[in-house]
């Protein structure tokens, strides 16, 4: 496959959607990056990486980093983070409360808010520094070590994480937390505001593609481990937005509000785009029409 010249139809095709939607207001210092921003990268498994437009430029992950976190607590727990959390799609918001409160403090997914502030909770429990293990994990599996934590955004999205703050004590009065929810909401927000580019995202996400085996080859989950979360990415993966996600695009995917999504077509590759304009879910406009014409040219849906 040449993935240059596919990437270069992928870009013609998306021209349409350019500079639509707007990128996230409610932390302010996403609130003005540049809505013209494209960028998008194939690593396939064996390492090989081609990229087009903005693909090396870095942005803020985000609720990618959600799949990152999640792996690495069932690398080292195995299943039993499914008592603390589900694997159904939430249909509601990514940071919406209600739900909670119906199903006594149990998030639905590990993908919204809530859900990825109890895994955050685990992964503190087991390594003291929830959000410098996923930073390290980053910078190995992409072989960029100077991938790193933005200050700026760290520090507006903790100016303005009330909602997030009142989903962890909602939580935490139910008994679904172990640790102080300052220190969990402060990890949590670190590990959203790491910035790096489509090129090291779409590397990191190379255990997905391989059914679980790291970059050097070694395993970080078992087969059926990347299966669930790939299953998971699918159903729950684009917020309230799914199903539209699946039909449109039809493969496992994370999204997050700085305009980044990243996709997986297993056995295959990984692909990342980034484009910040979002549309009223929080998913990138120019970013799913990309995947769209993605697995179209390609046939490489899961269906
Ligand atoms: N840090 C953001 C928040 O907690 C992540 C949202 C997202 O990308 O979905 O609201």
């Amino acid at each position: 496959m040449d993935y240059q010249a596919l990437l270069d139809e992928v870009v013609d095709a998306v021209q349409p959607h350019m500079g639509h939607g707007r990128a996230a207001q409610y932390i302010p210092a996403l609130a003005s990056v540049d809505v013209d921003r494209f960028g998008m990268a194939v690593a396939d498994v064996d390492g090989e990486v081609a990229g087009v437009g903005d693909w090396q430029v870095p942005f803020s992950v985000q609720s990618v980093s959600k799949v990152f976190s999640l792996a690495l607590v069932l690398a080292r727990d195995g299943e039993d983070i499914w008592r603390r959390v589900g694997r159904e799609p939430s249909g509601n918001p990514f940071n919406s409360l209600v739900q909670l409160e119906y199903e006594n403090g149990i998030p639905r997914n590990p993908f919204i808010n809530a859900g990825a502030l109890v895994i955050t909770d685990r992964l503190l429990s087991l390594t003291e520094d929830p959000s410098g293990t996923v930073l390290e994990f980053l910078r190995e599996e992409s072989g960029n070590r100077s991938v790193a934590i933005d200050e700026e955004v760290a520090a507006s999205e903790t100016a303005h994480g009330d909602r997030n703050a009142a989903l962890a004590h909602f939580m935490a009065s139910y008994g679904n937390f172990d640790n102080p929810v300052p220190t969990v909401l402060d990890h949590y927000s670190r590990q959203c505001s790491i910035a790096m580019s489509c090129r090291d995202l779409a590397l990191a996400g190379g255990f997905l593609a391989r059914h679980g085996l790291r970059a050097d080859g070694t395993r970080l989950l078992a087969g059926r481990e990347a299966k669930r979360v790939n299953a998971v990415m699918l159903t729950c993966g684009t917020y309230d937005a799914a199903g539209d996600f699946a039909y449109r695009v039809g493969l496992p995917g994370k999204s997050g509000v700085g305009g980044g999504i990243i996709a997986v077509v297993p056995g295959r590759c990984t692909v990342c785009v980034w484009s910040p304009g979002l549309d009223a879910r929080g998913n990138s406009v120019a970013g799913t029409a990309a995947l769209d014409a993605f697995t179209t040219l390609t046939g490489w849906s899961v269906f």
